[in-house]
């Protein structure tokens, strides 16, 4: 069972909005296993009896979601010179979704969103070494030495220290698969930079376990058996 803030516990549990829940938990309105609770931050379990004005409140589930981006949207949540990818998604409390690793306006492919922030700590922290694997197209024809390189790690531009052990797979001449760790800000263009070539095509195939199994524009839920394969 996950622990949570009480706010995050009341939002998730009505239709409160953050700021409405917060006001209601510092009236008193909130009671948590018998006690009035007036500190918003403090750590409840959903397992704990939570009563709001006397009515008992549930959570609801956190929710895993793997959709396939299309080239000309972005991970926010807000449309900026791109429309938002969430925009593909017609579900409710979209606003409290967030993506987990993101992936830039030109880049297609797996994203996994949810609104479980302990469940994506396990993708994007470098430290917890979950494999993300890239189709790459390239300008040019790769050398040979690339795979030892990213093997052993890259110097990126304005990066301290190198990238973490990267695997290489030729596809063909000028299509490769990149299987990475972490996620800097335009992680695979620039290490292919730091090598000399250039990435025209990227597209992220693959995340831990998780395999992009829908069409494009498409959004399916993770099994169970998926959202327990990480962490
Ligand atoms: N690396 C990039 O450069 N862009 C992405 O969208 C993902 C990884």
């Amino acid at each position: 069972l996950s622990i949570m803030r009480l706010d995050k516990f009341v939002c998730k549990s009505t239709e409160l909005s953050k700021k409405d829940a917060i006001q209601c938990i510092q009236n008193g309105d909130v009671c948590v296993n018998g006690d009035i609770t007036i500190n918003e931050a403090t750590q409840v379990h959903e397992n704990n009896t939570i009563l709001f004005n006397g009515v008992t409140l549930k959570a609801r589930a956190f929710r895993y979601i793997l959709l396939h981006k299309p080239a000309g949207t972005i991970c926010s949540n807000i449309d900026e010179v791109y429309p938002s990818l969430f925009n593909g998604l017609d579900i409710d409390h979209a606003s409290e979704l967030h993506i987990a690793g993101r992936l830039d306006a030109d880049t297609t492919g797996l994203v996994l969103i949810t609104d479980d922030g302990r469940w994506s700590f396990h993708i994007t922290q470098p430290v917890n070494d979950c494999r993300k694997v890239y189709r790459v197209t390239l300008s040019r024809a790769l050398g040979d030495d690339v795979a030892m390189k990213f093997k052993q790690g890259v110097q990126l531009q304005g990066e301290q220290g190198l990238t973490r052990p990267a695997e290489l797979v030729n596809v063909s001449p000028r299509e490769v698969l990149l299987t990475i760790t972490e996620g800097k800000f335009h992680q695979v263009k620039r290490m292919f930079a730091a090598v000399g070539n250039r990435v025209v095509g990227l597209h992220r195939e693959k995340i831990g376990e998780v395999q992009l199994d829908v069409d494009v524009g498409q959004w399916r839920y993770l099994t169970e058996d998926e959202i327990r394969s990480f962490g």
